[in-house]
């Protein structure tokens, strides 16, 4: 049986020209590399985009998704490894944690170092990627992402600095497992109910806005009059927002836009705690949905699923609100 590695762009496949990283195609040596010194593991590969991260779109995620779901049923295949820039790497590893439906290990990595400099992180990511992938003890983990030595989990990391190798960080929890010397360690489970959703088409007009210091409606209310489909809600702290920001969520929760509450705060969930105007207890009873502890891009990304999907308000609160 083997691995299948998609590739899919990102600076793990880039190298630097006239002083700028772009796409090389020199990043299949790392695949040569890699086959030399992991004998035991067949690998195949595949080019599927050639983009930096910030190119993939929603669509993109699904695309990859059908390929995963598909490769996930050919019995001659044991896991498949993806490799992606890591600009929006933990939006497509939740949207396929969300979408895929596989007990075999689906596993995302990239590079923080291009092939043209010294510290090129590539070559092991890649050459972990797909042993964690090769890992009998990797089953039934839903999406995995392995970068600098560690695997965290899809739901639970988030890219935290803009340089350093050990940008992926699964801040409250640290990461499910290592890869040490060649082997593959877990140390916990992630308690996580996993949903699947598969929608057919996506409908990706699901938009964020964060908030502030006396920040006012005037964003949300444009977005009520330009066809959003659902909006996410980057509060304040526990889950609170300006009291200018009130009108505009009346106006969109009377539309019938869902409206999902996340934190700026990057760890914590958002509760109801506070009773006054524009406080979390407030927000409920005029109908936003709580995010639990889930950061606004990937709040987006199950939101977007959910509407696509066809799910009504009830079920959209489910699935955030419910474990
Ligand atoms: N900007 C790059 C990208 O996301 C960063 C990376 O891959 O590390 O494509």
């Amino acid at each position: 049986m083997k691995i299948m590695v998609i590739f899919t762009g990102g600076t793990i496949s880039m190298e630097r020209i006239n002083n700028s990283a772009v796409i090389s195609s020199s990043f299949i040596d790392i695949l040569n590399t890699i086959n030399s010194s992991l004998q035991d593991i067949e690998i195949e590969h595949i080019e599927l985009f050639m983009k930096p991260s910030p190119h993939i779109s929603i669509e993109d995620m699904k695309t990859l998704g059908d390929l995963i779901n598909k490769f996930a049923l050919d019995d001659d295949i044991k896991g498949i490894v993806v490799t992606h820039g890591t600009d929006t790497l933990e939006e497509t590893a939740y949207f396929l944690d969300l979408y895929t439906n596989t007990s075999k290990p689906v596993v995302i990595t990239g590079s923080m170092r291009n092939i043209s400099e010294l510290s090129y992180d590539g070559p092991s990511n890649l050459a972990n990627a797909i042993l964690v992938a090769n890992s009998k003890y990797s089953l039934n983990r839903g999406v995995l992402v392995v970068l600098n030595g560690e695997i965290n989990s899809a739901r639970e990391v988030t890219k935290t600095h803009t340089m350093a190798l050990d940008t992926f960080k699964s801040l409250e929890y640290g990461p499910l497992g290592v890869i040490d010397s060649d082997d593959v360690y877990y140390y916990r489970d992630i308690h996580f109910k996993r949903r699947n959703i598969t929608p057919k088409c996506i409908l990706s007009n699901v938009e964020i806005i964060k908030c502030y210091a006396d920040a006012n409606s005037n964003l949300i209310n444009y977005l009520v009059e330009n066809n959003t489909k659902g909006i996410i809600l980057e509060g304040l702290g526990r889950g609170n927002v300006p009291i200018k920001m009130i009108e505009g969520i009346k106006n969109a929760l009377n539309k019938n836009i869902p409206i999902v509450l996340t934190s700026r705060c990057m760890k914590g969930r958002v509760l109801d705690s506070y009773g006054y105007e524009g406080g979390g207890n407030h927000l409920k009873k005029l109908g936003v949905i709580f995010g639990d502890n889930l950061n606004s891009q990937k709040a987006r990304i199950k939101l977007i699923l959910a509407i696509s999907q066809g799910y009504n308000f009830q079920e959209i609160k489910n699935i955030f609100e419910k474990k």
